[in-house]
């Protein structure tokens, strides 16, 4: 079983911000900002590229009613979801990396030449 599906078991214990039958919320161990959500569904799913558009709509609005739970709705905040290897994605499970607290910096993600890619 995957690390964020034993938190969904309550196997591994975790700071939970929001629940309902199908997500679950909870603060990052690693806060990379003021406010580090990570928001998972509780079934398992790889990642974003295996995700359905229905889990997502629901998905959608769970992420917004925890902005609107932790006050940052109207602050302003980001949504990250990190896939795959080039992506840095390092937990298998499907998450949605919430940030937000303070003006968040934004920089480039790669010193590679992205000429070379295409
Ligand atoms: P990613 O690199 O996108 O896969 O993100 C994984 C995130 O999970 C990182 O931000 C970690 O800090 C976070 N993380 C790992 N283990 C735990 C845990 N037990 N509880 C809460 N967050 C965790
Ligand atoms: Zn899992």
């Amino acid at each position: 079983m995957c690390l964020f599906c034993k938190i969904v078991n309550k196997e591994i214990p975790s700071n939970i911000i929001l629940e309902n039958d199908e997500f679950l919320a909870f603060h990052d161990i690693n806060p990379k900002a003021p406010i580090h959500i990570l928001v998972i569904p509780k079934v398992h799913v790889n990642s974003f590229n295996e995700a359905d558009s229905e889990l997502m709509a629901k998905m959608s609005n769970f992420i917004q009613k925890v902005a609107s739970e932790v006050n940052i709705a109207k602050s302003g905040y980001r949504v990250i979801t990190n896939i795959g290897v080039n992506g840095g994605q390092e937990v298998g499970h499907l998450h949605f990396h919430v940030l937000g607290g303070a003006k968040l910096h934004w920089g480039h993600f790669s010193d590679a030449d992205p000429k070379g890619h295409f």
